[in-house]
């Protein structure tokens, strides 16, 4: 099975030690992720890649519990759909980070708890291949 990343541009790096791509400008020094093509503070256009760190801490975090709108979702939907978090995670003096988490369970979360960046299955492709999307998981034993 090949494992192909959900969209292009959005992380690199292996499977174990995953990074997103950002974007900082040079004019001004602000980090973007997504990464864009100008800057949404000083609209400059020295944009270059900058790959975020791998781990941040939870600000604040949700239950999706329905399949959010298609396109641009292209996961699991009707019975096939399982709820998942959602939250934003502070990458240190960078940027804030929406993403998909590992726990579902808002109760098993906290404010400033540790995270860091993780590859997780996300549907299989009509090529058969293993489609993955990046999530956040609470770093054990930290705090
Ligand atoms: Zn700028």
């Amino acid at each position: 099975m090949v494992r192909v990343p959900v969209a292009e541009g959005i992380f690199t790096g292996s499977t174990d030690e995953p990074q997103l791509i950002g974007s900082r400008c040079g004019a001004c020094g602000i980090v973007t992720f997504p990464a864009q093509d100008s800057c949404p503070r000083c609209a400059a256009t020295e944009m270059v890649e900058h790959l975020l760190p791998r781990r941040g801490r939870l600000w604040a975090w949700t239950t999706q519990h329905f399949p959010p709108p298609a396109p641009p979702y292209t996961g699991p939907t009707g019975k096939h759909f399982v709820p998942f978090g959602v939250g934003f995670v502070e990458l240190p003096g960078e940027v804030r980070v929406e993403s998909r988490l590992t726990e579902s369970d808002p109760d098993a979360l906290e404010a400033g708890m540790e995270m860091e960046l993780v590859l997780i299955p996300f549907r299989t492709d009509d090529d058969g291949n293993d489609v993955v999307t990046f999530a956040f998981r609470p770093v054990k034993g930290a705090s």
